[in-house]
This record gives structure tokens, C-alpha cells and sequence, in this order.
């Protein structure tokens, strides 16, 4: 992940001031002036004229081929508040305040508009939007009548604002996205690399992991707990069962029913895809990913403190395997090789010494050591060692994943 560094472009601010307007004039044409603003401002209602002044953007930008631009609601009532507050400052002050509170715009254009009449101030605000760039997105508008009946004026912010982060998105090709760290709360804009099929996103302010992707078998992006859909077979177990047995039984199930296959047979990451459990069943096949999710997911169902890992096993290099807590004991249980003897209880004091985690994921989220660099000593579950993350949920992606395990 290759953060893009955000660079604001502040394009010809236009300001159209009103140095002919002020109150020696309105003195001097008082009777004139008073005429005009008693009928306009009478019936000034801000929120119309800014519906109007958002047609002529529109139609200044239909003109030039470019698409409308979307109303941002936050960034409307952020600059209404500062306008009201007469906080508003000049434009310089103006856009870098938009730029610290509204992170998610990497490019920017603020303006000024000032008219003694509503008509005028409509055609100002059509040649303002006939010189909006095309890769512009979305608008701001606030319109008021002036303090001392001295005409109308309004503000408006054009700008590009990058999408706010979805893996579901990510798929459709939008590969660059705004989104808050959830460790660090700082906001920054992030670039996901084409064909990337599983990827792990790192705060470049705080240097921590926070986001894991794979890709399902539809070439979709998820989180990778949302692989764990919550799915268990039709299974029964016999009556007064042990937990331990329990958790072996359903281990030795995966174990002998899931043929080992690489997604693709030289080994190209380019088109590993992660499946769910209900497709591993039905397919009878999978790498260790999918095995993995397959006998995680299932123990979820049974109530299992589990979890599948992800690191590097000795010399094999990438691998996938799932950890167990039960009874104060930690397990490992590996899937991949049909020769396992699945009576033993894999206690990870006499199996584990091999396999290295970078991180492992529930249902609820995603953990990642907080110190690589530290000689793994086999603790998967200390707090003090992993840093845990849940990711806001999207529900489109969600969706999509509870649909494939039917
Ligand atoms: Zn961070």
C-alpha cells in the first residue's frame, strides 16, 4: 500500500467583490437600492436561491460535458455554521479551514459571490461553475442576504472528494479511497494497487496494519472475517461428547473431507481467490485459506474461542492455520495434510514451534501483532502482543458473502 500524498490545488479562487457597494452608495441611491432590496430580500429564502444557484452549476457543467456535481451535505453545514458564526474569514483562511476539516477533497476551489440582486448573483455563480474542473465531484453552496441590506451573496466549495472506503467498491475499480484509521483516527487517502488479491492496508501515520482484503471466488474484495459467514454443516454429535472430542471430531472432518489444491496450480498469487466454508464443503477442495475458514468457521458455530492465522510455516513460506483456546490450552490445528493424526490433541507447546503468525481473524474482526520484529514466543492471544480491529461493516459486501454461502 502506497499512501498518495494529498495535494490540495487551490484553482483561481474567483472573488467578486463589492467595492462599489457600500453604505456611501446606498445613501447616495438610497431610494433606488431601498427598492430592490424590500422586493428581493423581502422574499429572500436562502434555501431556494441555493437550489437555484445549484442549477446553474449544473447547467454550467452540462454545457461543458461534465458530470453534476453531488451535493455534500457536511461540508453545507459546516461553512453554513461558520458563515453564520462570522467566522467565515477570507478565502484564503476559508479553504485552508475546508482543508483541515474535509481531508477526504484533494483538490479545491472556493469562491465569493456578491451582488446586489439575485439574478445577477445566479449569473456570477454560472460562470463560476462553467470553469469547474471536470474531475470535480461534489459542491457546497451557502447563500445569505448581506448584513445591512447591502444585496446578496453566496459561497461556494467545488472539490474532488475521494470515496470514502469500501472493499465492495474496491473490486469495481475505484482504487483510490479516503478512510480514517481506526487506531489513530487520523483521515488519509489510500491507493489499492491493481490485482492485488489479498492485501493488507498499514497507517502510514501510525504504522500499524488496520485493514486485511482477500478476494472471493467472484473477484470481489472483503474484509477477511467476513469469510467467516457463520456457516457449520449438518453435523450431530454423540451424547456427553467432551469438548476437547469435540473439537477433534469436527477438526478430523475437515481434515479428511477437503482435498488439498492450490487456487491456481504455478502458484500465481494473482489468482488466489479465498473461499467460504459452504463453498469448501460443497467443492471438496481448497488451499489452506480455505480449509482454514472452513474448520474455523464451523468451531465458531460449536462456541470455539477460534481463529484462523495467517503467517509463514518454516521454510514453506505463506501459510494458514487455526488456533483454538479451551481450557487454558491453545491448539493448532493444521489442515493441509491428510497424514495429521487427528486423535492427538494438537497442544501448540508440541506443534506450534514452526508456524509464525503476522495475524489471524474471528468473526469479529482482525488482530495483528503489535511487534513483529519480536521473536514469536507462541502467545496468540495476549493483549499486550496483538492489536485488535473491527472493521466497519459494509453491508452491500456482507450481503454478497451471506449470498454465496447458500
Ligand atoms: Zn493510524
Amino acid at each position: 500500500m502506497k499512501p498518495i500524498y494529498l495535494s490540495f490545488a487551490f484553482l483561481g479562487t474567483l472573488v467578486v467583490a463589492s467595492a462599489s457597494l457600500n453604505f456611501r452608495w446606498l445613501t447616495e441611491s438610497q431610494h433606488w437600492l431601498r427598492a430592490v432590496i424590500s422586493n428581493e430580500s423581502g422574499s429572500f429564502n436562502g434555501d431556494v436561491v441555493e437550489k437555484r444557484i445549484a442549477t446553474q452549476l449544473l447547467s454550467a457543467r452540462h454545457e461543458v460535458h461534465q458530470a453534476a456535481l453531488k451535493p455534500d451535505d457536511a461540508l453545507r453545514e459546516w461553512l453554513g455554521k461558520r458563515i453564520e458564526n462570522g467566522t467565515m474569514g477570507d478565502l484564503s483562511s476559508l479553504t485552508s479551514a475546508v482543508q483541515m476539516q474535509f481531508p477526504n477533497y484533494v483538490r479545491l476551489a472556493v469562491c465569493s459571490l456578491q451582488s446586489p440582486s439575485v439574478e445577477d448573483l445566479l449569473q456570477k455563480a454560472f460562470e463560476w461553475g462553467s470553469q469547474s474542473e471536470k474531475s470535480f465531484t461534489h459542491q457546497a453552496i451557502v447563500a445569505s442576504a448581506r448584513s445591512a441590506r447591502l444585496g446578496f451573496e453566496c459561497v461556494i466549495v467545488t472539490g474532488e472528494r475521494l470515496p470514502d472506503f469500501q472493499p465492495g467498491q474496491l473490486s469495481r475499480g475505484h482504487d483510490n479511497f479516503y478512510i480514517l484509521c481506526p487506531l489513530c483516527h487520523r483521515g488519509q487517502a489510500c491507493e489499492v494497487p491493481p490485482l492485488m488479491r489479498s492485501v493488507t492496508l498499514e497507517c502510514p501515520q501510525c504504522h500499524r496494519p488496520y485493514v486485511m482484503l482477500a478476494v472471493d471466488t467472484k473477484g470481489r474484495y472483503h474484509h477477511a472475517n467476513e469469510f467467516l459467514t457463520g456457516y457449520a454443516p449438518p453435523a450431530r454429535f454423540p451424547a456427553g461428547i467432551t469438548r476437547l472430542n469435540e473439537m477433534l471430531l469436527i477438526w478430523n472432518s475437515v481434515v479428511q473431507s477437503i482435498r488439498y489444491v492450490l487456487d491456481d496450480a504455478d502458484g500465481n498469487e494473482k489468482n488466489d481467490a479465498w473461499q467460504t466454508a459452504a463453498e469448501t464443503q460443497k467443492l471438496g477442495t481448497g488451499d489452506c485459506e480455505d480449509s482454514s475458514i472452513y474448520l474455523a468457521d464451523w468451531l465458531i458455530a460449536r462456541g470455539f474461542n477460534a481463529r484462523v492465522a495467517l503467517g509463514h510455516y518454516a521454510e514453506r513460506g505463506g501459510h494458514a492455520w487455526v488456533i483454538v483456546q479451551l481450557d487454558g490450552e491453545t491448539y493448532l490445528l493444521e489442515c493441509t495434510n491428510p497424514e495429521v493424526n487427528t486423535s492427538r490433541p494438537p497442544l501448540i507447546k508440541d506443534v506450534g514451534s514452526r508456524y509464525v503468525p503476522d495475524c489471524t481473524f474471528d468473526r469479529e474482526g482482525f488482530y495483528s501483532r503489535k511487534n513483529s520484529s519480536v521473536p514469536w514466543d507462541g502467545d496468540y492471544w495476549s493483549q499486550a502482543k496483538w492489536q485488535r480491529v473491527i472493521p466497519t461493516p459494509d453491508r452491500t459486501v456482507a450481503k454478497a458473502v451471506a449470498d454465496t454461502a447458500k
